[in-house]
């Protein structure tokens, strides 16, 4: 593919929450040979931290005093980003417990929190192509780049698909905090191909996914 060989790859996929973009991610950062990147677990990761700091994710101020004393470390581990918060590296459980489900709108809306993490989302993909995920990363993170995909489904496939995974997760609530916010909502970039996972099966989505990357890289 020409743009493979010039600048890393990028693709940005954005969506809402249980659309299937992360399973999506990282099939097609496989086929690639791209570094999967889910910049949910960045926030999640800055979120648990504040728990375990003890502040309330509604206290702006304290979240910011944290933000600022806190350091963070990106990395890779078998083809997938990694983040370590604070010198820790939170495990897949921690990530998903229902305090960080409740809680990871509210950090994600502050400006700043948003700055620090975009800016090591930019660094990470300065070095290595990366197919990356998240709300704004086609919106905001990487506007430039030619490979934007917005994976939806409907609100009840996205709660069924929650349900089956045994987590108890906000996802009304946090669909509203992530698109009403200020600071990057979610939104459907122009130039973003959409496509409705509601009805499709994974691999069908990987499919036109990886078909329209490749040919716009002819
Ligand atoms: O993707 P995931 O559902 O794990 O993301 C958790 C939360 O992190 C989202 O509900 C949103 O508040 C925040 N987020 C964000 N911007 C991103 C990725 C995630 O605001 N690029």
């Amino acid at each position: 593919m020409k743009s493979m060989s010039q600048s890393p790859l990028i693709v940005a996929i954005d969506g809402p929450a249980a659309s299937g973009k992360s399973t999506v991610a990282r099939k097609v950062a496989a086929a690639l040979g791209l570094v999967f990147v889910n910049s949910g677990a960045m926030y999640r990761a800055f979120t648990w931290w504040v728990l375990e700091n003890g502040i309330d994710p509604g206290d702006t101020a304290a979240v910011l005093g944290l933000l600022k004393s806190t350091g963070f470390e990106c990395g890779e581990e078998d083809g997938t980003g990694t983040i370590a918060v604070g010198g820790v590296r939170m495990t897949r459980n921690e990530l998903a417990a229902s305090a960080v489900n409740a809680g990871v709108s509210l950090i994600a809306a502050i400006p700043e929190v948003r700055e620090r993490l975009v800016a090591e989302q930019r660094r990470y993909a300065s070095s290595r192509g990366v197919v990356m995920e998240g709300r704004d990363i086609g919106s905001v993170v990487f506007p430039d780049t030619t490979h934007k995909f917005y994976i939806d489904a409907s609100p009840e496939v996205r709660e069924a698909r929650r349900r089956a995974e045994g987590i108890v997760d906000s996802i009304a609530q946090r669909d509203r905090i992530d698109s009403s916010r200020k600071a990057s909502p979610l939104v459907i970039p122009d130039d973003a191909m959409v496509i409705d996972s509601s009805e499709l099966g994974i691999d069908e989505v990987v499919g036109s996914v990886l078909e329209r990357i490749r040919s716009s890289a002819e």
